[in-house]
This record gives structure tokens, sequence and C-alpha cells, in this order.
């Protein structure tokens, strides 16, 4: 049992919380969107939450957290959904929101501080110099950048630029080791994929160099089909219209927007599908005549921010939020990630849709992936049991669509089912007591783990409450 009152005395001058109240809330993530994490998770808490307001701070609370042998799980905002950040071996809840500065913004790139909100970047860098981030997730008015690069993939901008673990999406990454004597390492090109989506369990964050697009007043569309295949089929049509400058294009089967996007349900029909649209202003005319060759049905429009008149933006309705917007009205929905693989991505949609039908309705985002634009599936799930979880998810892998698990904490069962052996060799050099973040890598806690046997990992300490 480590001495957390000599941690304490270790860390005077740095920012440390130990309320229970504000540590739970502080151990907390987005991991009860999931039925089963949240029967997992739901009574794990961290010990004290430290807030460093600095590199120099970070360095000091893990050579103080190593002497003492007591874990650190980072924390950006907190708004992962996989249960990423939450602290499974108790410990140090490191909350990086305090280094947020934006320290340098260039022609075509940004370096920032990794607790900075994505959207308070993007204003830094319209105001500079009319840029924006390529991609941000749909959670950018809350989430932070360094908990994007450790914990996110991809989502607004995807469909331009792909995703986060593409090459070139993120410049340079700064990290501070898991050390008696931490170090701070400069990573960049293929080094990059050693912390990139690890869930800080092989370095903390302490800097990012992000790549930069020309900002736009995007106009924000929904356009409605009687059928869901035929937004199906425009969606990907339109993903593949090299002149017409989008930011976003997703599909939502019939009855869901209406009946869950609240807000806009004044502008919907209940019957129609919806394809959720960000367009560039000089793109406008050209994907007004497309549309309207492919006989959808311009339900919304906002050209400006003001013409929003309060609702959310567009891609708000897009990526996890369609599955918040869908739990605030039934709490009974969770989701799936699907792949549905090119080029008969179409034929699988429809064949999971005839075989599913409204217990799994219908939601894609389209980005490109190795260069094809493809939907990537982020269907609702109508909850009822976890076996039945698992026969839906069967029933996809039987009909040849992979699933990232969204119903698993771990890097391995989330993701490829089997370890990185690049991420756990980096864990070796740079933190080989295992302090950052236990239980995320099964690679390491248990080399022996077989994927095949189809078994869930829990984390040992876990076990009791599992
Ligand atoms: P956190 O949740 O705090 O952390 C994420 C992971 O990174 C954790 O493992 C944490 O330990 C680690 N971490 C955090 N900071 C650091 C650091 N400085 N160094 C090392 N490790 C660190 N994700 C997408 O990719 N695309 C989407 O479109 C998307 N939409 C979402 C919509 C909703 C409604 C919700 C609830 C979630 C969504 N997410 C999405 C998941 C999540 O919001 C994003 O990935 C977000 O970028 C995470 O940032 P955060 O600051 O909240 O990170």
């Amino acid at each position: 049992m480590a001495d957390l009152a000599k941690l304490k005395a270790d860390l005077a001058g740095i920012a440390i919380e130990d309320n229970p109240a504000i540590v739970k809330q502080k151990s907390r993530d987005f991991f009860w969107y999931s039925p089963v994490l949240k029967r997992q998770l739901d009574h794990v808490v961290g010990d004290l939450v430290v807030t460093p307001k600095d590199e120099a701070e970070v360095i000091r609370v893990l050579a103080a957290a190593h002497a003492h042998g007591v874990a650190v799980t980072p924390r950006g905002a907190g708004t992962g959904n996989y249960g990423q950040a939450m602290p499974l071996a108790g410990g140090i809840v490191l909350n990086l929101a305090e280094m947020n500065k934006v320290t340098a913004i260039a022609p075509g790139r940004v370096v920032a501080e990794p607790g900075v909100i994505m959207a308070k970047l993007d204003a830094e860098t319209r105001a500079h110099s009319g840029q924006e981030l390529r991609l941000h997730p749909s959670t950018a008015n809350t989430a932070s950048v360094g908990g994007f690069v450790a914990g996110g993939s991809g989502g607004v901008g995807s469909i331009r630029w792909g995703g986060l673990r593409d090459l070139g999406n993120v410049i340079r990454l700064r990290i501070v080791t898991m050390e008696a004597s931490p170090r701070t390492l400069e990573l960049s090109r293929f080094d990059l994929h050693k912390v990139s989506h690890a869930y800080g369990t092989n370095g903390i964050i302490t800097e990012v160099e992000m790549p930069l697009a020309p900002a736009y007043d995007w106009v924000d569309v929904l356009v409605g089909f009687d059928d869901w295949m035929d937004a199906v089929r425009y969606a990907d049509a339109l993903g593949n219209e090299d002149g017409i400058l989008t930011k976003e294009i997703a599909t939502v089967a019939a009855p869901a927007p209406f009946d869950y996007f609240l807000r806009h349900q004044k502008f919907l029909k209940r019957e129609q599908s919806v394809v959720i649209v960000m367009v560039a202003p000089h793109s406008l005319d050209a994907f007004l005549a497309f549309t309207g060759r492919e006989k959808g049905e311009i339900v919304f429009r906002a050209d400006t921010a003001q013409d929003l008149k309060g609702l959310p933006p567009a891609f708000e309705l897009a990526w996890n939020h369609t599955t918040l917007r869908a739990l605030r009205v039934d709490p009974s929905i969770t989701y799936l990630q699907v792949m549905y693989p090119f080029p008969d991505h179409q034929k699988k949609v429809a064949r999971m849709t005839e075989l599913l039908g409204d217990e799994v309705p219908g939601h894609l985002e389209f980005v490109r992936f190795d260069g094809k634009v493809i939907p990537m599936g982020l269907p609702m799930v109508r909850f009822s049991t976890e076996e039945r979880l698992d026969e839906i998810i069967r029933i996809h892998e039987e009909e040849g669509c992979p699933i990232f698990n969204p119903h698993r904490y771990t890097l391995e069962e989330g993701g490829m089912k089997q370890t990185d052996d690049v991420q756990l060799a980096f864990k070796r050099e740079a933190d080989p007591d295992g302090l950052l973040n236990p239980g995320k890598m099964i690679a390491w806690e248990d080399p022996n783990f077989d994927y095949r046997a189809k078994k869930t990992f829990l984390f040992p300490g876990l076990q009791a409450a599992g």
C-alpha cells in the first residue's frame, strides 16, 4: 500500500485535490455509454487528482509517483467513451486541463499544450490566420487535443483527411516517460504510432503539433430521403464528388432523426432518413445542384452560426452525438462501431439492415480510409441483454463486417484483438514498472491472454465488481 501522505508531501506546490466527491467526478469518463462498461467500471475511483500547470510539474509528479509505486492515469476532459480514462488501479488522476495554451501558430501548423479544448484551439487559429484543425471529434466543444490524440480516432473532417492514425494528421508529440528520472522525448514520423491511441499507457503527452487546414464558415445542411438506402447511396456519391469540399457526411436511418434530434424535430419527417452535411460556402452551389439531381430534399440549412438560432451545430448530431441524443430519449440505447469494407460496403449496409432492422437503427459516418470513401458504422442498438449484444456482434462479423467493440476498455479488445507490438515495446522502455493507466493494455498485464477464446479480459482489481 503506497504512502499517499508522503506522496502528497513530495508534490508540495502542485495543485492536489482529495475531496472524495471531486476525485470521483474526475475519475469518470463517458464509459456509461456502454451497459457492459457501466456494470464493470461504475465503482472505479482514483485516490488523488493532481493538476500540473506545466511540463516541469508533470515531470515532478511522475518522478514522485514512480518513487512511491503509485499508478497514474492521465485525463484530458474525460469525454472518452470506452472507459479509457478510468483509473482501474486507483492512484493519481493526472488532470491536464490546466496545460491549455496554444503556443505557436504558423501556416499549416499549430503547437499547443495537451489540455487545450479543440474549439478554443480552432478559435485561436481562425482569429490568427483563418486556419483550423483538419479533424476533430464531435466533442470539439468539450474535449482536449491531447485526449483526442491519445484516445480518439477521427471525426469531423475525416471525409477529407482520413483518421488520426494516417501519416501526416499529427506532426509531432512531446512526451514524458514514467521512470525514476522521467525523460522528455520528441516523437514524429512512424514513432507517433508508439503513443497515438495508446490511452496514455506509455507516456504523458505534454505538447502536440498538429497540421491545420483553411477554415471556412461551414454550411450545415440536413437532406431528407424517404428510403434509407437512397440516403446511403447519395452520401456515398457525395463523398466521391472530388470538386465539392465537405467536412462531414453522415446518414441516420428513420425514424431516429425525428425521434432523437428533438431540437431539429420541427424540420424533420418521421419517415425520412437524414444525411447530415457540412459543406464549404464556395462548394454550396455545386452541392445544391448535386443534391437536386439526386432528389434529396433539403430540410434544414444554416449558412452561418447566427442562422442556427441556438440549435446545435450539425456535427453535434453526428458521430457519438447521435448516440448521445438517442440515449437522452431512450436510455436503453447503446451502439456499435462497424466497418463495411470497400467495395461492397453498400451491399453490406443493406444486408445488415435486412437482418437486424429497427433493433439496430442505421448510422453511418463517411470517411476516407486507405484513400477510399467508406461508411464507418456507428449504428444504435436497442439493448436487451449482453448475450444479445454479443450475438449482434457475431452476426456482423459473420457477414464480413468487422466490429471495433466499444463495450471493452482495453486497447486490444476494442480494436484489432491482437497485441500492438510497437506500443508494447515502447511501454517497456517508457513505463518499465507498468504504472501508467494500468489495465488498458492486455499484452502488458497478461502476455498469454488468448484472444481467440473470446473471453473478456478483466483487470484483476476489477474482478470483484465485474
Ligand atoms: P479523455 O477522455 O480525458 O482521455 C482519452 C484517453 O487519452 C484516456 O485514455 C486518457 O488516459 C488519455 N489521455 C488524455 N490526455 C492525455 C495526455 N496528455 N497524455 C497521454 N494520455 C492522455 N472520439 C472520436 O475520435 N471522434 C468522435 O467524433 C467522437 N465523438 C464523441 C461524441 C460523444 C458524445 C462522446 C461522449 C465521445 C466522443 N468521442 C469521439 C470520444 C472522445 O470525446 C474523444 O476521443 C476526445 O477527443 C477525447 O478527449 P478528452 O480530452 O475528453 O480525453
